[in-house]
């Protein structure tokens, strides 16, 4: 399988002065401590400043006591080639969103591919082509250096256990939205999630109901039978199911739960308060399902971070874990959590100048989005005070070096 290769590398980088660090892990979503190092693009060490080795830096940033996080992790886009959208004919969306501190997007495949094969060996060829040129891409530096995790097949009628297997070879990670294709039937998909899985392709099954013309209902029965790994959009994209059918997934799958910015809000809601009170929060995870009917949100994960928190009133820390860690481990990815030996991704941020909120996580429990001023992938920083959320009441600033 072919790898891009970044040559540019972080070397030493210093984090110091971190007012809030948010783990990403909702289980200990806070960690008392003030400094990160990393080395090469990956953490070397998380704690009180005058216990790290901070010595000889590259480069050292001070957070003035703004909050850290794990970059945010859009669990559902679909993006077509290059930093382009054909939906909406946008250039630049994903480098725009990397301002509302997204640094990994997951395809849930590249469905709006103007004339997209259907037939098995061009879907193939598509998966195939499309992981290779977001590597590549992300390589270049296009799209703001997001790590786009593309080549999201969507499976049609008559594939065998071999195309799994090929595409597996050849680098596909992931399947595209099961019901998008041809594949609309519970025990059809089944069979072919499960060849998926034992090849180490993750699979997401689109839920609810059609969500541009040409696209399909798929009701819970047909979730439950295809057992696919991420129940996709689970608050519909748009439309979404009944809420007893949204409740039936939830208790009766043990799979991801995955809500929507561009879904029902009322659903999305009443299903992460149901998560929390069936005690599963950890299957909680958040996209946006951009670009779409609804367009593209530059700051799509951190409105729907502010909505979860603060109308279902689930502290603001959780949920920012739901869009990081809980990706993280639901969907086998290193980055996505501040621990040592993971990707150094992180977005700074403070509550957005004249919040009512007293900090960054009361304002987003207030329904804030907060202000971003520094987003960092693979230890390089991509952009300093974002251009597109309200501005930060602070922001971190690069120290120069002796
Ligand atoms: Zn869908």
């Amino acid at each position: 399988m072919a790898t891009a290769v970044i040559a540019e590398k972080s070397g030493k980088v210093v984090i110091k002065n971190i007012g809030l660090l948010l783990s990403g892990d909702i289980d200990q979503p806070i960690l008392e401590a003030d400094t990160i190092v990393v080395q090469d693009g990956l953490i070397t060490a998380i704690g009180k400043f005058k216990d790290c080795d901070t010595a000889q830096a590259d480069k050292t940033i001070d957070c003035r006591q703004t909050a850290l996080a794990p970059g945010l992790i859009d669990s559902h886009t679909h993006p077509v080639f290059g930093d382009w959208t054909p939906r909406q004919s946008q250039l630049g969306w994903i480098e725009s969103c990397m301002h509302g501190g997204v640094t990994t997007m997951i395809s849930a495949g590249e469905v709006h591919l103007p004339g997209r094969p259907k037939d098995i060996v061009g879907v193939k060829a598509l998966a195939i082509t499309a992981q290779r040129a977001f590597d590549g891409m992300r390589a270049a530096g296009v799209g703001g250096g997001v790590k786009v995790l593309a080549g999201a097949p969507v499976i049609e009628k008559g594939m065998v256990e071999q195309d799994f297997a090929d595409m597996a070879a050849a680098g596909v990670r992931l399947l595209g939205e099961i019901g998008l294709g041809s594949v609309k039937a519970g025990d059809e998909a089944r069979q072919m999630v499960n060849w998926a899985r034992k090849h180490g392709i993750q699979s997401t099954i689109h839920t609810g109901g059609p969500s541009i013309p040409g696209s399909g209902l798929i009701d819970a029965e047909v979730v439950l039978e295809a057992d696919a790994d991420v129940i996709g959009h689970i608050n519909g994209g748009h439309t979404a199911l009944p809420y007893q059918q949204v409740c039936k997934l939830c208790e009766k799958s043990s799979r991801a739960i995955e809500i929507v910015h561009n879904g029902n809000e009322k659903i999305a809601l009443l299903t992460a308060r149901h998560a929390m009170e069936l005690k599963c929060p950890h299957r909680v995870i958040l996209g946006t399902d951009a670009p779409a009917g609804s367009g593209v949100q530059p700051l799509g994960m951190l409105r729907l971070i502010a909505l979860i928190s603060s109308l279902a009133d689930i502290p603001a820390e959780i949920v920012f874990g739901f869009a990081t860690g809980n990706i993280s481990r639901m969907r086998k990815l290193p980055q996505g959590l501040i621990e040592v030996g993971r990707p150094a991704d992180f977005v700074f941020m403070d509550k957005a100048q004249h919040s009512a909120g007293k900090d960054l996580l009361d304002s987003v429990q207030l329904g804030d989005i907060p202000g971003v001023g520094m987003v960092m992938i693979d230890g390089l920083i991509k952009c300093q005070r974002s251009r597109n959320t309200p501005p930060a009441g602070e922001v971190p600033i690069l120290i120069a070096t002796p």
